[in-house]
């Protein structure tokens, strides 16, 4: 199955470059997915037509609504997703990142100056914000969201990566990672990772994790499916940091 992206904007060079590297790359070249960017101008009456003065008066352009309407509808598949980028939508994050990588198709709107036009959200099924904080555009928030979803197709990550273990794929962050030379600046690498031993080096990482996950970011174990093992691995990481 294949996703498209179609992106909704009125930077489209903006995309050109990032979209040629790494997974979004691998991703497109194994047929999984297809990235078309829609230069929101031509879909204006004259390229300059794009936004207008808000009602109401004050400061800032707002985005017309029917070049954004006129755009989905050339690219519109039935069964396809329309994603308006705002920092006033659900928080991005890895589930919905999985829930997206199943769609055949995602339509990204990046609004710009003061926003979009209300009424566009008419034609919206969901609003995403990749953080509380205001961009000047949607079109790196897009870009995280593209990424975030490409890198879980089929075909996008090598073997020799995976997103099986990464950070909140099991609700808990990811184990540390060392790579040569064994010894840097007087530190040496864990002695269980040279070992060879996978049943070690794998509750090895697992406690880690849980270890990184309790100290950096403790509200996701209220969260985490955690079997009894955690648990105990848990109880372990408390003891031996006098929690
Ligand atoms: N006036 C808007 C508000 O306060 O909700 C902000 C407009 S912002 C300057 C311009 C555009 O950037 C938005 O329409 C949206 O597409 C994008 N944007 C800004 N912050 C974002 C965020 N945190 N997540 C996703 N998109 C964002």
């Amino acid at each position: 199955m294949k996703l498209e992206i179609d992106v909704i904007t009125i930077f489209p060079e903006f995309f050109e470059k990032p979209i040629q590297f790494g997974p979004i790359k691998r991703a497109r070249d194994a047929g999984v997915l297809e990235i078309k960017l829609l230069n929101l101008r031509e879909f204006a009456p004259t390229p300059k037509e794009v936004d207008d003065y808000p009602f109401g008066g004050g400061s800032g352009m707002i985005l017309k609504p029917e070049p954004i309407k006129k755009a989905i509808d050339s690219v519109k598949k039935e069964g396809g997703t329309v994603v308006l980028l705002s920092p006033q939508g659900v928080t991005f994050n890895q589930k919905l990142a999985r829930r997206l990588a199943e769609e055949s198709q995602i339509i990204l709107i990046c609004g710009r100056y003061k926003g979009v036009d209300e009424r566009i959200m008419k034609y919206v099924d969901m609003e995403l914000s990749i953080g509380d904080y205001v961009l000047s555009g949607g079109e790196s928030a897009a870009l995280v969201v593209i990424d975030a979803v490409s890198r879980l197709l089929p075909g996008a990550l090598g073997s020799e990566d995976s997103a099986e273990t990464d950070s909140f794929e099991w609700g808990i962050l990811d184990a540390p990672y060392y790579t040569r030379p064994r010894v840097f600046d007087g530190m040496e690498v864990p002695e269980v990772l040279l070992s060879g031993d996978h049943a070690r080096i794998e509750r090895w990482r697992r406690k880690e994790a849980l270890r990184r996950t309790l100290k950096k970011r403790p509200d996701l174990l209220d969260k985490a499916l955690l079997d009894k093992k955690d648990l105990e691995l848990l109880e372990e990481i408390k003891k031996e940091e006098g929690l």
